[in-house]
């Protein structure tokens, strides 16, 4: 009986040897497919096949996490299985629900809502982990735990917070004006100070009822600290924010890998995180903003700076769909520019339509598009692959801004900020030294906007607009560009 006993052991022993063996080469094979998506997502053209490795490799990784865990405690595996099911199907549903209806201007706010997710996971991921090990203070491994855990809560905490904020200023629902409280960098530096204390105390602890004191202040600091770091950006800087809790939310998730002790949850969430760290940098670039001015807050509220109407650029002129048709249709080289505006009016569809019939009667037709262009980076990259466009007529900024001067015609449509000529001749404007498409030197400038009245995103005039090589075509863009199809 005790030899039967044994060999059933041994062959259970056996089989989770092997399949703790599949998890790590499993995990390999997912952390690759990771990498394969980050690269993959990089450029619009292999964006979907980026995205599908990302989707095997998530699989392949919960397949091989859940196997191992069942496996391990095979009495509850039932059990344990039907929770997993159970929350995957509901997660799905809602997660299927949410991006199937969220509009693409709502991008930011959603993308903001689950960060903060992460930062919830992370924290109770934290407190798990030490209910289930806590402190035994002397004892190094464990200390090395529980710093784990400290680290864990404190990432966690702040993206949570700062996570909904960010959620409630992009939606509108509180005020996007920064809350500049006097002394506010003192104010972070103090609680982040006090966390780092607060965790090297959460070190020194015995047992669950000495632990939790220094872990709940903790908490309770990290969750005002994400808070007040969030309020205190304006409502302009907010998509960048997103950018920088993306990033938390990757770190947040590596700690909570350590915790764990999931090699795979460190690697993804190291990939999120210095991904999430670049992205802030490309775009902070794109705006001529330094990182650490973003983070400081204070800059940008409800209305932008304003600056430079007060110069007179003298008289623009305005012209209509038909004169554009025809103007179009003589052309050889047209580049279009889409911003923001094309984004509001949904212009994307017609503008695409557009572009087939320039090129079928022969018109090389190219689009250039702005790092910030629109609310979010690559807003306007999804929304033309989202109509079809080709993506080898879809150039950035740095590709096609040299050829402007060859080109007959730009088309800008909802464009304004990222067009500006004013961020390279006017050093007091609040763009200066932003980069920016040198549109101006094609042969012909027609600018699709609504008004005159309107500034762009950073709410100065653009001389562009006044330039004699420039004719306005006033109007929503999705109706003008119909018509100008019309009329072709
Ligand atoms: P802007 O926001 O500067 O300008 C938008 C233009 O679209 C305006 O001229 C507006 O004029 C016009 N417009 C709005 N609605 C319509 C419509 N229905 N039909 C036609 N035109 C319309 O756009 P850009 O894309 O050039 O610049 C983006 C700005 O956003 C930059 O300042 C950038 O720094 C900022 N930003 C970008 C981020 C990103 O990641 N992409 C992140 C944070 C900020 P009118 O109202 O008269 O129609």
């Amino acid at each position: 009986m005790d030899a039967f006993l044994l060999m059933g052991f041994d062959a259970s022993a056996g089989v989770l040897d092997a399949l703790t063996r599949f998890q790590s080469l499993a995990y390999i094979l997912a952390a690759l497919l990771f990498i394969l998506a980050l690269a993959g997502l990089s450029k619009q053209k292999t964006a979907r096949q980026g995205n599908a490795m990302g989707i095997v490799g998530m699989a392949i990784a919960l397949v091989a996490t859940v196997a191992v865990s069942v496996f391990q405690d095979q009495e509850a595996a039932v059990f344990t299985i039907a929770l997993i099911l159970a929350a995957v199907l509901i997660g799905a549903a809602i997660g299927i629900w949410k991006a199937a209806k969220v509009q693409m201007t709502a991008m930011p706010e959603l993308v903001a809502m689950l960060h903060s997710f992460v930062g919830a996971a992370a924290v109770l991921v934290g407190f798990n982990s030490f209910l289930t090990e806590p402190g035994m203070a002397g004892d190094a491994s464990n200390a090395f735990h529980m710093g784990e855990v400290g680290l864990a809560v404190f990432i966690g905490a702040v993206t949570l917070t700062g996570s909904i904020v960010a959620y409630l200023k992009l939606s509108a629902k509180i005020s996007g004006k920064p809350l500049t409280l006097p002394g506010r960098n003192a104010i972070n530096l103090v609680m982040i100070v006090a966390c780092v204390a607060l965790i090297a105390w959460a070190i020194n602890t015995t047992g669950v009822e000495e632990g939790l004191v220094p872990l709940g202040i903790l908490t309770a600091i990290s969750l005002v600290l994400g808070a007040h770091l969030v309020l205190a950006i304006g409502g302009g800087d907010m998509p960048v924010v997103v950018s920088m809790l993306n990033s938390y939310s990757g770190w947040a998730a590596a700690m909570a890998g350590f915790t764990l002790g999931n090699d795979l949850l460190i690697i993804t969430g190291a990939l999120v995180g210095s991904s999430g760290a670049y992205l802030s940098y490309i775009m902070c670039q794109g705006m001529n903003r330094s990182f650490v001015s973003v983070i400081l807050g204070g800059f940008g509220g409800d209305a932008p700076a304003k600056s430079g109407e007060a110069r007179d650029y003298g008289d623009h002129t305005e012209t209509s769909p038909d004169e554009v048709a025809q103007l179009l249709k003589e052309s050889k080289r047209v580049v279009v520019t889409p911003g923001y505006g094309m984004a509001v009016a949904q212009a994307q569809y017609p503008v695409a339509e557009l572009t087939r019939k320039l090129i079928d009667i022969g018109v090389d037709v190219r689009f250039g598009i702005h790092p910030v262009a629109g609310r979010m980076p690559g807003h306007m990259n999804v929304l033309l692959a989202e109509a079809k466009v080709p993506y080898d007529n879809v150039f950035e900024m740095d590709e096609i801004n040299d050829d402007f001067g060859e080109v007959d015609v730009v088309l800008v449509i909802g464009a304004n900020d990222t067009v500006n000529p004013a961020a390279e001749t006017e050093p007091d404007s609040p763009i200066a030294g932003m980069p920016v498409m040198r549109v101006w030197e094609a042969g012909k400038v027609i600018v699709s906007k609504r008004s005159m009245g309107n500034a762009g995103y950073a709410g100065v005039q653009n001389p562009l607009f006044f330039n004699d090589n420039t004719d306005m075509l006033l109007g929503d863009a999705k109706i003008s560009v119909e018509a100008i199809i019309a009329s072709l």
